[in-house]
């Protein structure tokens, strides 16, 4: 089973090295803002389901908001990034699920990456907020960090599991 997973989220949040430390475990501290490839992929499997994700990535257009619908065509699922230490960060991540909705609909699967945790002390984003507003979209929350790869197969396993309950 191939599954479709678009990245979404401003830019420098962290998404780039979030797809490479998840695939390739590389991290780069001056990570360039583009790949070579639009996606890559990863095996993954969900209990007995042997499934292929295909996790695309922005090649840093996201920064005019001018994503193309090729880049949401098909895709079962959204991980939607925002970074802890840049409140406007967060406050945009409303703006990326209206834009998913309207173009791939209700359905999909949400879930919303709270990266670069291991900044913690430079925190800038409320966590009751996050909390209220992930919610109220019903979308699941997870702490990650690309440098130290903290709660990456967590966030991809969740994504996986419920994309392969919906297909
Ligand atoms: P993108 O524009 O959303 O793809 O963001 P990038 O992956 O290019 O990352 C932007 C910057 O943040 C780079 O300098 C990364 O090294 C850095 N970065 C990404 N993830 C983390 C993280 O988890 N922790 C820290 N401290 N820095 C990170
Ligand atoms: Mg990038």
């Amino acid at each position: 089973m191939r599954l479709k997973v678009v990245l979404l989220g401003e830019g420098r949040v962290g998404k780039t090295s979030i797809l490479l430390r998840y695939v390739r475990d590389e991290f780069a501290e001056k990570q360039q803002s583009t790949l070579q490839a639009s996606y890559l992929d990863k095996r993954i499997s969900v209990g007995a389901t042997n499934a292929q994700l295909s996790v695309w990535d922005t090649a840093g257009q996201e920064r005019f908001h001018a994503l193309g619908p090729i880049y949401y065509r098909d895709a079962d699922g959204a991980l939607l990034v925002y970074d802890i230490t840049d409140a406007e960060s967060f406050s945009k991540v409303q703006k990326w699920i209206k834009e998913l909705r309207k173009i791939v609909g209700t359905e999909i699967t949400i879930v919303i990456a709270g990266n670069k945790v291991d900044l913690e002390r430079n925190r800038q984003v409320d966590e009751a907020q996050v909390f209220e507003y992930c919610k109220s979209v019903g979308a699941k929350h997870f702490y990650t960090s690309a440098k130290q790869n903290v709660g990456l197969s967590e966030c991809f396993n969740d994504l996986a599991k419920n994309m392969v309950e919906k297909k």
